[in-house]
């Protein structure tokens, strides 16, 4: 587990993200409101994360099933996300009690995510996530295949595409994730452009504590920043 913050500390890791947010907004040249700040809340505690909520946090993200049904009836009313690896035979504890899936990374999943959405009677908003390093150790599409997965995703009923998430490699330099993030905006802007039935591109998630700065100056609409908020992790 993440170590207690003090209301003080979180109140100022709170402050100095939204400091380097706003200036890398600016340095930009994008609006103030051009960004989704999402905490990502794995290891936190329910109290704390309530803590960033009064703070100003809309958008919160866990990334384990089991941790985010435990936790959901404790948290205030917010926009609520599941960011991490989604099994398919775990889609069905998930749908309906998450706002979006942002980790979409098989055509079968998506599947399943229709088709649990449509035995509950509801839509399910989700992200594709791009593996836009080819890397074998991380989950995501192979941007080669993006648009045909994207087709055959958008004929899936009560799933709502709503753009797109990225995890890049680890980089040793700002030029070198730029890059990366660079093309997944470029993907991102290609998509929106073929207009593609019911597929919308409104959210490129892209940028975590260690580079959320690169991805706004690449264009990303949604962070998704944890340790700068609450601390180290511990695992
Ligand atoms: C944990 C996590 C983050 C946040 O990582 P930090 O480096 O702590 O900001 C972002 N995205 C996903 C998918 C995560 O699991």
């Amino acid at each position: 587990m993440t170590e207690k913050l003090s209301v003080s500390e979180l109140t100022e890791n709170y402050n100095a993200v939204k400091k380097r947010l706003s200036a890398a907004l600016q340095k930009a040249g994008r609006p103030e409101n051009a960004v989704t700040l999402l905490a990502a809340t794995k290891t936190v505690d329910p109290e704390t994360i309530n803590r960033a909520i009064e703070l100003g946090i809309t958008h919160i993200g866990e990334n384990r099933v089991q941790e985010l049904l435990s936790k959901n009836g404790l948290i205030k009313p917010v926009h609520n996300h599941f960011i991490g690896h989604l099994q398919t035979n775990k889609v069905k504890q998930i749908v309906g009690e998450v706002d979006m899936i942002d980790s979409v990374d098989s055509v079968k999943v998506a599947k399943e995510i229709g088709k649990i959405s449509a035995k509950k009677g509801i839509v399910t908003d989700v992200l594709v996530e791009i593996n836009i390093g080819e890397e074998a150790s991380k989950f995501g599409l192979d941007p080669s295949e993006l648009t045909e997965t994207l087709c055959e995703i958008s004929e899936i009923g009560s799933v709502r595409v709503k753009g797109l998430m990225a995890i890049p490699p680890i980089c040793d330099s700002s030029a070198e994730i730029r890059k990366f993030f660079m093309n997944m905006n470029r993907m991102f802007l290609d998509i929106k452009a073929k207009k593609l039935d019911n597929i919308s591109m409104d959210i490129l998630s892209m940028g975590m504590s260690g580079d959320y700065v690169e991805a706004i100056l690449e264009g990303s609409t949604m962070v998704r920043v944890g340790s700068s908020l609450f601390g180290k992790r511990v695992y």
